[in-house]
């Protein structure tokens, strides 16, 4: 390991046979974490070729257990948010894709954030499992086509424990970490066809779009090394995603989205991604692909599979007619009002998700526990008028202590000027599986 370590620190490129070494020991416990730390502060400041990022990516994969989709029909399709504020495509995309004949099993992680995770978001639903055993899952989706379970501690373990070393090494934010440590988890769950969402944007992990970029060719490039179909979009997160902002809040937006309602930023996010799955998967041309989908959303076609997932996974199916008498309530709420007149130049993601997280509705560490009717449902969005004195926001939590928390956050959110404002845009630009980049502006 000494000798691993000086390589990667005076630039050197680590082989396949030694970064799989490296995995495999720190696995079994035969690399101390001082070691590793130090590797891992090595690679913060050399980098590692995309090589080596591919190899490293493919050590952490052998590290446990693989699912294997094979034996679905259908072509198996994923897709991956790098985490925003108010992101509940996946509760759109998977029965929007599951309808188009796509099969969509889907394995997500429990991470802390500002509001809670997929899992999360879809236990707000009374009753909603996501711990499937195998069997169940692959049952499910030969009927269905569509499944969203929890990742067991047996995939990827050397994801958790590198994570949990960068975590106290200051050594998270390391472009070939973040993208092995996404991959690999994406590339054990076993889908064919990947789809990237790489936000950018004062809510994301990379605010400034030339990092996203960076960080989306280098998870591409290890997807396309593996032999899968990879691609990502570079979307905005310098404001929330749609309206609302906390886990049953964005089940009921979600549920309004796939009535072909809910708000257009995440109507337009969901069908961008899901036409380029839908072309890789199964060709064609992308228009075509985005009619289909829009066809699916104002049938009820999209609706009627939400439905029939969240009642194959234990929920109360009753959620889709009404979420309000399904969905928990909170005991508080306020609304809050605009301090002046004129356009509405920002809505800050990351203090929105502070907010949110104040009222309840995210964790701080692994062991919080989630209020799911906590949230905050915003009126407006960048680019909007308001007049003094109208409301702009609501906020929702369990008491008046988390209620006067999360309000003084959001507060501080919203910028209001004379001159009127263009919203940063939702679609940076996208990078294809193989590897060229287009920027573009929707
Ligand atoms: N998400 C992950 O899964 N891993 C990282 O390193 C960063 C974000």
């Amino acid at each position: 390991m000494y000798a691993l370590i000086r390589k990667t620190r005076d630039g050197g490129e680590l082989t396949r046979e030694e970064l799989f070494s490296l995995t495999s020991q720190y696995v079994a416990g035969k690399i101390p974490d001082y070691q590793m730390a130090a590797w891992l502060m090595a690679v913060y400041f050399r980098g590692l070729s995309e090589r080596e990022t591919a190899d490293l990516t493919q050590a952490m994969v052998a590290s446990g257990d693989t699912v294997d989709l094979s034996q679905l029909p259908g072509v198996t399709v994923d897709k991956h948010s790098t985490g925003g504020v108010g992101d509940k495509t996946t509760l759109v995309l998977g029965p929007l894709l599951a309808a188009a004949g796509l099969t969509v099993a889907k394995m997500s992680g429990r991470g802390l954030g500002h509001t809670g995770g997929t899992l999360d978001k879809l236990e707000a639903i009374p009753g909603f499992r996501t711990g499937l055993s195998p069997e169940e899952m692959v049952a499910q989706v030969r009927r269905i086509g569509l499944t969203v379970v929890a990742q067991t501690g047996r995939l990827v373990p050397a994801d958790g424990l590198l994570y949990a070393l960068r975590d106290v090494t200051a050594t998270v934010d390391s472009l070939p970490l973040i993208a092995s440590s996404i991959m690999s988890k994406k590339l054990a769950a076993g889908a064919q066809v990947i789809m990237l969402d790489v936000k950018t944007g004062s809510g994301a992990f990379m605010s400034r779009p030339d990092d996203a970029f960076a960080l989306a060719r280098a998870m591409v490039a290890i997807g396309t090394a593996a032999g899968r179909s990879v691609q990502a979009l570079v979307t905005g997160m310098a404001q929330p995603l749609g309206l609302a902002v906390g886990n049953a809040l964005e089940v009921k937006e979600a549920i309004a989205t796939l009535r072909g309602e809910g708000p257009e930023d995440l109507r337009e996010l969901c069908l961008a991604l899901g036409s380029r799955l839908q072309v890789a998967a199964t060709g064609g041309s992308l228009e075509g692909a985005d009619a289909t989908l829009r066809r699916l959303l104002t049938t009820g076609a999209a609706l009627e599979r939400f439905r029939a997932f969240v009642s194959a996974q234990g929920g109360d199916p009753s959620v889709v007619d009404d979420p309000d008498g399904v969905l928990p309530q909170p005991r508080a709420q306020e609304t809050l009002l605009a301090p002046q007149s004129g356009f509405v130049q920002a809505i800050d993601a990351l203090k929105v998700g502070d907010a949110a997280r104040a009222l309840g509705a995210g964790r701080l560490s692994k062991s919080d526990k989630l209020d799911f009717a906590a949230g905050v449902l915003l009126t407006v969005k960048v680019g909007g008028l308001v007049r003094a004195g109208e409301p702009w926001a609501r906020v929702f939590a369990a008491d008046d202590r988390r209620l006067a928390a999360g309000t003084a956050l959001l507060e501080t959110a919203l910028s209001i000027g004379e001159s009127p404002c263009r919203p940063e845009p939702l679609i940076h630009g996208s990078v294809d599986p193989t590897g060229a980049e287009t920027r573009f502006e929707v």
